[in-house]
Protein backbone atom coordinates (compact mmCIF):
# COMPACT_ATOMS: atom_id res chain seq x y z
CA UNK A 1 0.00 0.00 0.00
CA UNK A 2 1.51 3.83 -0.94
CA UNK A 3 2.16 5.47 2.14
CA UNK A 4 0.10 8.64 3.02
CA UNK A 5 2.24 12.05 2.20
CA UNK A 6 3.06 15.04 4.89
CA UNK A 7 4.16 17.95 3.76
CA UNK A 8 5.37 20.27 6.86
CA UNK A 9 7.16 23.30 6.54
CA UNK A 10 9.10 25.82 9.16
CA UNK A 11 9.08 29.58 8.19
CA UNK A 12 12.31 30.70 5.81
CA UNK A 13 13.91 32.29 8.27
CA UNK A 14 15.78 35.91 7.64
CA UNK A 15 19.38 35.20 8.30
CA UNK A 16 20.32 39.28 9.30
CA UNK A 17 21.81 37.71 12.24
CA UNK A 18 23.07 34.61 13.69
CA UNK A 19 20.28 32.41 14.73
CA UNK A 20 18.48 32.30 18.36
CA UNK A 21 16.80 29.96 20.82
CA UNK A 22 13.85 31.01 19.14
CA UNK A 23 14.86 29.86 15.71
CA UNK A 24 15.55 26.32 17.11
CA UNK A 25 12.10 26.54 18.89
CA UNK A 26 9.99 26.47 15.94
CA UNK A 27 12.50 24.07 13.78
CA UNK A 28 12.56 21.65 17.01
CA UNK A 29 8.65 21.29 17.31
CA UNK A 30 8.55 20.93 13.38
CA UNK A 31 11.31 18.13 13.56
CA UNK A 32 8.90 16.62 16.44
CA UNK A 33 5.83 16.32 14.13
CA UNK A 34 7.73 15.22 11.09
CA UNK A 35 9.16 12.78 12.80
CA UNK A 36 6.43 11.64 14.77
CA UNK A 37 4.63 11.87 11.53
CA UNK A 38 7.30 9.39 9.51
CA UNK A 39 6.95 6.77 12.73
CA UNK A 40 3.38 6.53 12.05
CA UNK A 41 3.99 5.20 8.72
CA UNK A 42 3.71 8.64 6.72
CA UNK A 43 5.93 9.60 3.60
CA UNK A 44 7.27 13.12 5.01
CA UNK A 45 8.24 15.70 3.29
CA UNK A 46 10.07 18.43 5.56
CA UNK A 47 11.72 21.64 4.66
CA UNK A 48 13.41 24.55 6.28
CA UNK A 49 14.85 27.25 4.86
CA UNK A 50 16.23 31.12 4.85
CA UNK A 51 14.59 34.26 3.27
CA UNK A 52 18.08 36.18 2.09
CA UNK A 53 17.03 39.07 -0.03
CA UNK A 54 15.66 42.27 0.80
CA UNK A 55 16.37 45.71 2.02
CA UNK A 56 17.87 45.06 5.32
CA UNK A 57 20.88 42.22 4.84
CA UNK A 58 21.66 44.63 1.69
CA UNK A 59 21.96 47.11 4.52
CA UNK A 60 24.06 45.23 6.55
CA UNK A 61 26.23 44.00 3.88
CA UNK A 62 27.02 47.06 3.10
CA UNK A 63 28.09 48.10 6.23
CA UNK A 64 30.60 45.41 6.88
CA UNK A 65 31.81 46.08 3.17
CA UNK A 66 30.71 42.46 1.91
CA UNK A 67 28.28 41.58 -1.20
CA UNK A 68 25.36 40.48 0.31
CA UNK A 69 25.78 37.06 -0.65
CA UNK A 70 28.72 37.18 1.59
CA UNK A 71 27.41 38.03 4.13
CA UNK A 72 24.82 35.51 4.68
CA UNK A 73 26.36 32.39 3.24
CA UNK A 74 28.58 31.92 6.47
CA UNK A 75 25.02 32.50 8.33
CA UNK A 76 23.34 29.89 6.45
CA UNK A 77 26.40 27.64 7.13
CA UNK A 78 26.23 28.29 10.79
CA UNK A 79 22.40 27.75 10.90
CA UNK A 80 22.99 24.26 9.26
CA UNK A 81 25.45 23.26 11.56
CA UNK A 82 23.18 24.22 14.38
CA UNK A 83 20.10 22.14 13.13
CA UNK A 84 22.42 18.96 12.47
CA UNK A 85 23.57 19.25 16.11
CA UNK A 86 19.87 19.64 17.50
CA UNK A 87 19.15 16.48 15.05
CA UNK A 88 16.85 18.45 12.73
CA UNK A 89 15.49 15.49 10.47
CA UNK A 90 14.72 18.40 7.47
CA UNK A 91 14.25 16.60 3.73
CA UNK A 92 15.12 20.05 2.49
CA UNK A 93 16.84 23.23 2.80
CA UNK A 94 15.59 26.24 0.57
CA UNK A 95 17.81 29.16 -0.35
CA UNK A 96 15.74 31.71 -1.61
CA UNK A 97 18.98 32.53 -3.52
CA UNK A 98 18.86 29.19 -5.27
CA UNK A 99 19.00 29.67 -8.93
CA UNK A 100 16.38 27.43 -9.49
CA UNK A 101 13.88 29.03 -7.06
CA UNK A 102 14.97 32.59 -8.58
CA UNK A 103 13.80 31.56 -11.88
CA UNK A 104 10.57 29.80 -10.50
CA UNK A 105 9.81 33.01 -8.63
CA UNK A 106 10.06 35.05 -11.51
CA UNK A 107 7.76 32.62 -13.41
CA UNK A 108 5.21 32.94 -10.37
CA UNK A 109 5.39 36.68 -11.19
CA UNK A 110 4.78 36.23 -14.83
CA UNK A 111 1.26 34.30 -14.32
CA UNK A 112 -0.24 36.66 -11.78
CA UNK A 113 0.81 39.90 -14.14
CA UNK A 114 -0.34 38.09 -17.32
CA UNK A 115 -3.75 37.39 -15.18
CA UNK A 116 -4.07 40.48 -14.43
CA UNK A 117 -3.91 40.23 -10.75
CA UNK A 118 -0.53 41.72 -10.60
CA UNK A 119 -0.48 45.87 -12.08
CA UNK A 120 1.85 48.74 -12.23
CA UNK A 121 1.14 51.22 -9.36
CA UNK A 122 2.50 53.64 -7.15
CA UNK A 123 3.24 52.77 -3.53
CA UNK A 124 3.10 55.34 -0.16
CA UNK A 125 3.52 53.98 2.72
CA UNK A 126 5.43 54.13 6.11
CA UNK A 127 8.35 51.93 6.81
CA UNK A 128 9.73 49.79 9.17
CA UNK A 129 13.21 48.97 7.92
CA UNK A 130 14.24 46.34 10.72
CA UNK A 131 10.36 44.52 10.17
CA UNK A 132 10.84 44.98 6.51
CA UNK A 133 7.42 46.23 6.68
CA UNK A 134 4.60 48.80 5.42
CA UNK A 135 2.17 49.79 7.83
CA UNK A 136 -0.71 51.97 6.88
CA UNK A 137 -1.43 54.74 9.81
CA UNK A 138 -4.01 52.92 11.51
CA UNK A 139 -1.91 50.47 11.83
CA UNK A 140 0.91 52.40 14.05
CA UNK A 141 1.38 52.29 16.99
CA UNK A 142 0.36 54.60 20.01
CA UNK A 143 3.37 56.61 19.46
CA UNK A 144 3.57 56.73 15.70
CA UNK A 145 5.72 53.65 15.32
CA UNK A 146 6.06 50.12 14.32
CA UNK A 147 3.19 47.87 15.72
CA UNK A 148 5.68 45.13 15.61
CA UNK A 149 8.71 46.15 16.91
CA UNK A 150 8.12 49.88 18.35
CA UNK A 151 10.38 51.21 15.98
CA UNK A 152 10.48 54.65 13.70
CA UNK A 153 8.98 54.09 10.70
CA UNK A 154 9.40 56.25 7.84
CA UNK A 155 7.56 57.37 4.57
CA UNK A 156 8.12 55.56 1.21
CA UNK A 157 6.81 56.99 -2.26
CA UNK A 158 7.68 54.72 -5.24
CA UNK A 159 6.72 53.34 -8.70
CA UNK A 160 5.70 49.79 -8.01
CA UNK A 161 3.65 46.71 -8.71
CA UNK A 162 0.75 45.75 -6.74
CA UNK A 163 -0.99 42.35 -6.42
CA UNK A 164 -5.10 42.41 -6.14
CA UNK A 165 -5.00 40.77 -2.89
CA UNK A 166 -8.60 42.44 -2.73
CA UNK A 167 -9.96 40.86 -5.72
CA UNK A 168 -9.86 37.43 -3.40
CA UNK A 169 -10.98 38.77 -0.17
CA UNK A 170 -14.74 36.98 -0.48
CA UNK A 171 -13.56 33.97 -1.66
CA UNK A 172 -10.55 34.11 1.67
CA UNK A 173 -13.65 34.07 3.86
CA UNK A 174 -15.99 31.47 1.99
CA UNK A 175 -12.34 29.07 2.52
CA UNK A 176 -12.02 29.90 5.84
CA UNK A 177 -16.13 28.94 6.73
CA UNK A 178 -15.45 26.07 4.56
CA UNK A 179 -12.12 24.84 6.75
CA UNK A 180 -12.83 25.52 9.89
CA UNK A 181 -9.37 24.37 11.44
CA UNK A 182 -7.51 26.16 8.33
CA UNK A 183 -5.99 28.06 10.88
CA UNK A 184 -4.84 26.98 14.60
CA UNK A 185 -5.07 28.21 17.16
CA UNK A 186 -8.75 28.83 16.73
CA UNK A 187 -8.14 32.56 18.22
CA UNK A 188 -5.65 33.45 15.12
CA UNK A 189 -8.73 32.79 13.04
CA UNK A 190 -10.75 35.16 14.87
CA UNK A 191 -8.06 37.92 15.09
CA UNK A 192 -7.37 37.70 11.00
CA UNK A 193 -10.78 38.21 10.01
CA UNK A 194 -11.44 40.93 12.78
CA UNK A 195 -8.24 42.36 12.35
CA UNK A 196 -7.42 42.36 9.09
CA UNK A 197 -10.06 40.90 6.61
CA UNK A 198 -12.84 42.88 8.12
CA UNK A 199 -11.63 45.99 7.77
CA UNK A 200 -10.99 45.18 4.00
CA UNK A 201 -7.85 44.19 2.35
CA UNK A 202 -6.20 46.42 0.28
CA UNK A 203 -3.87 45.04 -2.68
CA UNK A 204 -0.21 44.74 -1.59
CA UNK A 205 2.97 46.21 -2.93
CA UNK A 206 4.98 43.28 -4.23
CA UNK A 207 8.04 45.03 -5.73
CA UNK A 208 10.72 47.68 -4.93
CA UNK A 209 12.83 49.96 -6.86
CA UNK A 210 14.41 51.20 -4.06
CA UNK A 211 16.93 48.85 -3.32
CA UNK A 212 18.96 45.64 -5.84
CA UNK A 213 18.91 42.66 -3.58
CA UNK A 214 16.17 40.77 -4.78
CA UNK A 215 15.00 38.60 -7.61
CA UNK A 216 14.46 41.30 -10.94
CA UNK A 217 11.11 41.34 -12.37
CA UNK A 218 11.54 39.81 -15.58
CA UNK A 219 10.19 42.12 -17.76
CA UNK A 220 10.60 45.31 -15.74
CA UNK A 221 14.49 44.96 -14.41
CA UNK A 222 14.67 48.18 -12.75
CA UNK A 223 12.13 46.06 -9.99
CA UNK A 224 12.71 43.57 -8.03
CA UNK A 225 10.33 41.28 -6.80
CA UNK A 226 9.50 41.84 -2.97
CA UNK A 227 9.44 39.87 -0.33
CA UNK A 228 5.38 38.09 -0.38
CA UNK A 229 6.17 36.80 -4.08
CA UNK A 230 9.94 35.52 -3.23
CA UNK A 231 9.59 34.50 0.42
CA UNK A 232 5.96 32.70 0.54
CA UNK A 233 6.52 31.13 -2.78
CA UNK A 234 9.49 28.66 -1.34
CA UNK A 235 6.75 26.26 -0.38
CA UNK A 236 5.80 25.47 -4.41
CA UNK A 237 9.22 26.49 -5.98
CA UNK A 238 11.02 23.87 -4.13
CA UNK A 239 8.77 21.11 -5.40
CA UNK A 240 9.03 22.38 -8.90
CA UNK A 241 6.30 24.91 -9.16
CA UNK A 242 5.41 26.26 -11.77
CA UNK A 243 6.27 22.76 -13.44
CA UNK A 244 2.81 20.70 -11.99
CA UNK A 245 3.81 18.06 -13.40
CA UNK A 246 7.05 17.60 -11.23
CA UNK A 247 7.25 14.25 -9.20
CA UNK A 248 7.41 16.29 -6.03
CA UNK A 249 4.86 18.54 -6.52
CA UNK A 250 2.26 16.46 -7.53
CA UNK A 251 3.50 14.38 -4.44
CA UNK A 252 3.62 16.73 -2.12
CA UNK A 253 0.99 19.71 -3.02
CA UNK A 254 -0.77 21.37 -1.10
CA UNK A 255 1.43 21.14 2.37
CA UNK A 256 -0.21 19.35 5.09
CA UNK A 257 1.33 21.86 8.09
CA UNK A 258 2.99 25.25 7.93
CA UNK A 259 4.28 25.96 11.16
CA UNK A 260 4.96 29.50 11.76
CA UNK A 261 5.48 31.90 14.86
CA UNK A 262 2.25 33.96 15.49
CA UNK A 263 3.80 37.16 14.53
CA UNK A 264 3.86 36.02 10.95
CA UNK A 265 0.44 33.84 10.92
CA UNK A 266 -1.07 36.94 8.92
CA UNK A 267 1.53 36.08 6.19
CA UNK A 268 0.06 32.49 5.75
CA UNK A 269 -3.56 32.73 5.79
CA UNK A 270 -4.28 36.12 4.26
CA UNK A 271 -1.58 36.88 1.75
CA UNK A 272 -0.12 33.12 0.76
CA UNK A 273 -3.89 31.83 0.17
CA UNK A 274 -4.72 34.38 -2.11
CA UNK A 275 -1.65 33.88 -4.15
CA UNK A 276 -2.30 30.52 -4.44
CA UNK A 277 -5.83 31.16 -5.45
CA UNK A 278 -4.29 33.54 -8.34
CA UNK A 279 -2.40 30.48 -9.34
CA UNK A 280 -5.40 28.28 -9.28
CA UNK A 281 -3.65 26.12 -6.72
CA UNK A 282 -4.72 23.79 -3.93
CA UNK A 283 -4.28 26.04 -0.63
CA UNK A 284 -2.50 24.27 2.38
CA UNK A 285 -4.43 22.30 4.52
CA UNK A 286 -3.31 24.02 7.87
CA UNK A 287 -1.24 26.47 9.48
CA UNK A 288 -0.45 26.24 13.00
CA UNK A 289 0.51 30.11 14.43
CA UNK A 290 2.84 28.80 18.01
CA UNK A 291 3.56 31.28 20.18
CA UNK A 292 7.22 32.40 21.12
CA UNK A 293 10.17 31.28 23.39
CA UNK A 294 10.31 34.03 25.63
CA UNK A 295 14.36 34.83 27.11
CA UNK A 296 14.30 35.45 30.54
CA UNK A 297 10.92 37.15 30.52
CA UNK A 298 11.70 39.50 26.62
CA UNK A 299 10.80 38.63 23.23
CA UNK A 300 14.46 37.19 22.17
CA UNK A 301 15.20 39.47 19.17
CA UNK A 302 18.88 39.70 17.16
CA UNK A 303 19.18 43.68 17.87
CA UNK A 304 18.20 43.39 21.68
CA UNK A 305 21.12 41.38 22.73
CA UNK A 306 19.35 38.74 24.80
CA UNK A 307 21.25 36.18 22.54
CA UNK A 308 23.18 33.59 23.16
CA UNK A 309 24.61 30.99 20.66
CA UNK A 310 22.52 27.79 21.09
CA UNK A 311 25.13 26.05 20.83
CA UNK A 312 26.07 26.61 24.22
CA UNK A 313 23.19 25.59 25.75
CA UNK A 314 23.70 21.96 23.43
CA UNK A 315 27.14 21.72 24.83
CA UNK A 316 26.31 22.10 28.51
CA UNK A 317 23.32 20.14 28.91
CA UNK A 318 22.81 17.86 26.10
CA UNK A 319 20.81 17.72 22.83
CA UNK A 320 17.89 16.29 24.03
CA UNK A 321 17.92 18.54 27.11
CA UNK A 322 17.54 21.07 25.02
CA UNK A 323 14.51 19.62 22.86
CA UNK A 324 13.07 18.24 25.33
CA UNK A 325 12.69 21.81 27.20
CA UNK A 326 11.54 23.31 23.60
CA UNK A 327 8.93 21.20 23.27
CA UNK A 328 7.66 20.56 27.16
CA UNK A 329 7.76 23.78 28.16
CA UNK A 330 5.50 25.99 25.82
CA UNK A 331 1.82 25.14 26.00
CA UNK A 332 -0.04 24.93 22.53
CA UNK A 333 -0.26 28.22 21.07
CA UNK A 334 0.95 30.30 23.52
CA UNK A 335 3.98 32.16 24.61
CA UNK A 336 6.87 30.06 27.41
CA UNK A 337 9.53 31.10 29.03
CA UNK A 338 13.02 30.25 28.11
CA UNK A 339 15.39 30.43 30.78
CA UNK A 340 18.85 28.35 31.94
CA UNK A 341 17.58 28.16 35.57
CA UNK A 342 13.85 26.50 33.59
CA UNK A 343 16.00 24.34 31.49
CA UNK A 344 17.74 23.34 34.33
CA UNK A 345 15.08 22.41 36.59
CA UNK A 346 13.12 20.83 33.70
CA UNK A 347 16.21 18.53 32.85
CA UNK A 348 16.69 17.67 36.49
CA UNK A 349 12.90 17.04 37.40
CA UNK A 350 11.73 15.31 34.51
CA UNK A 351 15.10 13.90 32.68
CA UNK A 352 17.17 12.88 35.21
CA UNK A 353 14.43 12.34 38.06
CA UNK A 354 11.75 10.64 35.96
CA UNK A 355 13.28 9.21 33.33
CA UNK A 356 16.92 8.43 33.85
CA UNK A 357 16.25 7.01 37.63
CA UNK A 358 13.78 4.33 36.09
CA UNK A 359 15.69 3.18 33.64
CA UNK A 360 19.11 3.03 35.68
CA UNK A 361 16.62 1.68 38.69
CA UNK A 362 14.58 -1.51 36.38
CA UNK A 363 18.08 -2.35 34.81
CA UNK A 364 20.17 -2.44 37.83
CA UNK A 365 17.37 -4.74 39.69
CA UNK A 366 17.03 -7.07 36.18
CA UNK A 367 20.86 -7.11 36.67
CA UNK A 368 21.02 -8.06 40.49
CA UNK A 369 18.24 -10.36 40.44
CA UNK A 370 18.09 -12.02 37.22
CA UNK A 371 21.70 -11.73 35.49
CA UNK A 372 19.47 -9.26 33.01
CA UNK A 373 18.02 -11.77 31.51
CA UNK A 374 14.23 -10.70 30.56
CA UNK A 375 11.25 -13.24 31.28
CA UNK A 376 7.57 -13.08 31.88
CA UNK A 377 6.04 -15.25 33.42
CA UNK A 378 2.74 -13.74 34.04
CA UNK A 379 2.10 -13.39 37.21
CA UNK A 380 0.13 -10.61 37.58
CA UNK A 381 -1.50 -8.79 40.76
CA UNK A 382 -4.09 -6.16 40.51
CA UNK A 383 -1.84 -3.62 41.25
CA UNK A 384 -0.40 -4.30 37.66
CA UNK A 385 -3.61 -2.78 35.89
CA UNK A 386 -2.93 0.81 36.55
CA UNK A 387 0.19 0.58 34.56
CA UNK A 388 -0.64 -1.76 31.81
CA UNK A 389 -3.53 -0.22 31.33
CA UNK A 390 -2.21 2.93 30.69
CA UNK A 391 0.67 1.64 28.78
CA UNK A 392 -1.89 0.27 26.57
CA UNK A 393 -4.14 3.28 25.84
CA UNK A 394 -1.04 6.19 25.66
CA UNK A 395 -0.32 5.39 22.12
CA UNK A 396 -3.59 6.26 21.02
CA UNK A 397 -3.40 9.11 23.51
CA UNK A 398 -0.18 10.62 22.18
CA UNK A 399 -1.50 10.12 18.83
CA UNK A 400 -4.34 12.01 19.40
CA UNK A 401 -2.26 15.20 21.13
CA UNK A 402 -0.19 15.29 18.03
CA UNK A 403 -2.98 15.34 15.42
CA UNK A 404 -3.68 18.13 17.82
CA UNK A 405 -0.58 19.40 17.85
CA UNK A 406 -0.38 19.56 20.95
CA UNK A 407 3.09 18.64 21.68
CA UNK A 408 3.74 19.55 25.24
CA UNK A 409 0.75 17.48 25.91
CA UNK A 410 1.92 14.75 23.93
CA UNK A 411 5.14 14.59 25.84
CA UNK A 412 3.49 15.09 29.35
CA UNK A 413 0.91 12.06 28.64
CA UNK A 414 4.80 10.09 27.95
CA UNK A 415 6.11 10.71 31.14
CA UNK A 416 2.94 10.12 32.50
CA UNK A 417 3.33 6.43 31.90
CA UNK A 418 7.25 7.16 33.64
CA UNK A 419 6.14 8.37 36.60
CA UNK A 420 3.35 5.47 36.98
CA UNK A 421 6.56 3.12 36.47
CA UNK A 422 8.25 4.65 39.27
CA UNK A 423 5.21 4.68 41.48
CA UNK A 424 4.95 0.58 40.70
CA UNK A 425 8.28 0.06 41.73
CA UNK A 426 7.85 1.60 45.10
CA UNK A 427 4.50 -0.26 45.38
CA UNK A 428 5.14 -3.36 44.44
CA UNK A 429 8.66 -3.32 46.26
CA UNK A 430 10.72 -5.90 43.96
CA UNK A 431 13.86 -5.38 46.73
CA UNK A 432 11.14 -7.70 49.29
CA UNK A 433 10.40 -9.51 46.56
CA UNK A 434 13.79 -10.86 46.02
CA UNK A 435 14.31 -11.87 49.86
CA UNK A 436 12.28 -14.90 48.83
CA UNK A 437 12.97 -17.41 46.35
CA UNK A 438 8.96 -18.08 46.23
CA UNK A 439 8.03 -14.60 44.32
CA UNK A 440 10.73 -15.07 41.65
CA UNK A 441 8.26 -15.53 38.63
CA UNK A 442 6.23 -12.56 40.39
CA UNK A 443 9.61 -10.71 40.85
CA UNK A 444 10.35 -11.61 37.19
CA UNK A 445 6.78 -10.28 36.03
CA UNK A 446 7.27 -6.73 37.74
CA UNK A 447 10.44 -6.06 36.08
CA UNK A 448 8.86 -7.41 32.91
CA UNK A 449 6.06 -4.66 33.20
CA UNK A 450 8.57 -2.05 33.72
CA UNK A 451 10.98 -3.07 31.16
CA UNK A 452 7.68 -2.74 28.61
CA UNK A 453 6.68 0.50 29.88
CA UNK A 454 10.42 1.84 29.62
CA UNK A 455 10.12 -0.10 25.94
CA UNK A 456 6.92 1.31 25.19
CA UNK A 457 7.87 5.10 26.79
CA UNK A 458 11.10 5.20 24.46
CA UNK A 459 9.41 4.40 21.17
CA UNK A 460 6.97 7.33 22.01
CA UNK A 461 9.79 9.58 22.52
CA UNK A 462 11.81 8.96 19.47
CA UNK A 463 10.18 11.74 17.75
CA UNK A 464 10.99 14.16 20.76
CA UNK A 465 14.53 12.51 22.16
CA UNK A 466 15.54 10.67 19.38
CA UNK A 467 19.31 9.86 20.76
CA UNK A 468 17.95 8.85 24.67
CA UNK A 469 15.61 7.01 22.81
CA UNK A 470 18.16 5.12 20.83
CA UNK A 471 20.22 5.00 23.79
CA UNK A 472 17.37 3.17 26.11
CA UNK A 473 16.79 0.91 23.08
CA UNK A 474 20.50 -0.59 23.41
CA UNK A 475 19.88 -0.83 26.77
CA UNK A 476 17.05 -2.97 26.42
CA UNK A 477 18.78 -4.77 23.79
CA UNK A 478 15.54 -5.42 22.03
CA UNK A 479 14.68 -4.92 17.97
CA UNK A 480 10.92 -4.64 18.84
CA UNK A 481 11.19 -0.76 18.35
CA UNK A 482 9.00 0.66 16.02
CA UNK A 483 5.05 1.58 15.89
CA UNK A 484 4.10 -1.15 14.94
CA UNK A 485 5.45 -3.10 18.19
CA UNK A 486 3.99 -0.43 20.73
CA UNK A 487 1.47 -2.74 22.15
CA UNK A 488 2.06 -4.44 25.60
CA UNK A 489 3.73 -7.53 25.70
CA UNK A 490 6.27 -7.09 22.87
CA UNK A 491 9.20 -6.93 24.57
CA UNK A 492 11.49 -10.28 23.86
CA UNK A 493 11.42 -12.92 26.56
CA UNK A 494 14.73 -14.42 25.02
CA UNK A 495 17.34 -11.70 25.72
CA UNK A 496 19.65 -10.26 28.10
CA UNK A 497 19.64 -6.53 28.68
CA UNK A 498 22.94 -4.64 28.52
CA UNK A 499 24.69 -2.65 30.96
CA UNK A 500 22.70 0.49 32.56
CA UNK A 501 24.05 3.88 31.03
CA UNK A 502 23.45 7.25 32.76
CA UNK A 503 21.28 8.99 30.61
CA UNK A 504 21.43 12.59 31.76
CA UNK A 505 23.56 13.51 34.69
CA UNK A 506 22.01 15.67 37.52
CA UNK A 507 22.94 19.49 37.07
CA UNK A 508 24.11 21.30 39.71
CA UNK A 509 22.15 24.27 40.13
CA UNK A 510 24.86 26.04 42.40
CA UNK A 511 26.92 26.45 39.48
ZN1 LIG B 1 9.28 47.24 13.08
Amino acid sequence: MEKKKFYITTPIYYPSAEFHIGHCYTTIIADAIARYKRLSGYDVFFQTGTDEHGQKIEKKAEEKGVSPIDYVNPIIENAKDLWSKLGISYDYFIRTTDEDHEKRVQEIFKIMYDKGDIYKGEYKGLYCTPCESFWTESQLDENGKCPDCHRDVHEVKEEAYFFRLSKYQDKLVEFYDKNPNFIQPISRKNEMLNNFIKPGLEDLCVSRTSFKWGIPVTFDDKHVIYVWIDALSNYITSLGYPDTNSELFKKYWPADLHLVGKEIVRFHTIIWPCMLMSLGLELPKQVFGHGWLIIDGGKISKSSGNYKDPREYINEYGVDAVRYFALREVPFGNDGNFSEDALIARTNADLVNTLGNLVNRTIAMSKKYFDSKVENPKVYEEIDDTLINYAKMLPSIVENKMNALKVNEALEDIFELLKRSNKYIDDTTPWVLAKDEQNSDRLKTVLYNLLESIRISAILLNAFIPNTSERIFKMLNTKNTSFDTLEFGNLETDITLNEAEILFNRIDTNK
